[in-house]
């Protein structure tokens, strides 16, 4: 599956606000958001006409490069959710929360999504005690991820490590420090994703 592999500070300033794609770079006063707090480009500092449509399409797109999902996988995800019993909006973030390569992050092994789906592309994970190398795998309640013995070792995955250990882990996954292994324990509710998206009005893009 291909990614989008070019600047990812500008992907922030694009949709004014901090998606935090570069890990421990993100909280420093390094971060493109805090000197330079608008759309990136020529014209990025020009007005521009706000309407329904494109209200709509940045929360979209913010939803979408948060995850790192191309739109085709994107709205592949959305009828998915849309065939699933109760909210649209709220089964969207939870199918988007699920994927392997954010859970792979939310434990902390990692420092970034990008850096999670590195570590999954790469072979380091394992799920259910089997290699699982497809970062847009959906878990379920029950499924265990782990890292390979000698993916421990690795300097990314130890720095990720000590920067996480303050953070605490989320409270729908159970997670082993020591044996850096995790386990998906509920659904992800909207509350507890917090993404900073109205994921209603991409429900609403897509169904025009
Ligand atoms: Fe976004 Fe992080 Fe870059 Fe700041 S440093 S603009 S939060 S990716």
């Amino acid at each position: 599956m291909a990614n989008y592999l070019g600047p990812v500070c500008r992907i922030c300033r694009r949709e004014g606000v901090k998606l935090f794609l570069k890990g421990t770079r993100c909280m420093t006063e390094k971060c493109a958001i805090e000197r330079r707090s608008y759309p990136p480009g020529q014209h990025g500092q020009n007005r521009t006409r706000v309407t329904d449509y494109s209200i709509q399409l940045r929360e979209k797109q913010k939803l979408r490069r948060m995850y790192g999902v191309l739109e085709r996988q994107f709205r592949g995800l959305f009828r998915r959710a849309e065939r699933q019993p109760g909210v649209t909006g709220e089964n969207l973030l939870s199918l988007l929360e699920r994927r392997l390569d954010n859970v792979v992050y939310r434990l902390g092994f990692a420092q970034s999504r990008r850096q999670a789906r590195q570590l999954v592309t790469h072979g380091h994970v394992l799920v259910n005690g089997r290699k699982s190398n497809i970062p847009s795998m959906i878990l379920s309640v029950g499924d265990v991820v782990e890292l390979k013995d000698k993916s421990r070792q690795l300097l990314v995955v130890q720095a990720a490590l000590d920067a996480a250990e303050a953070q605490g882990v989320v409270s729908w996954l159970e997670l082993d420090r020591e044996a850096c292994k995790g386990t998906l324990r509920a659904l992800p509710t909207k509350e507890e994703i917090r993404a900073p998206v109205n994921e209603q009005v991409v429900v609403e893009l897509y169904s025009r």
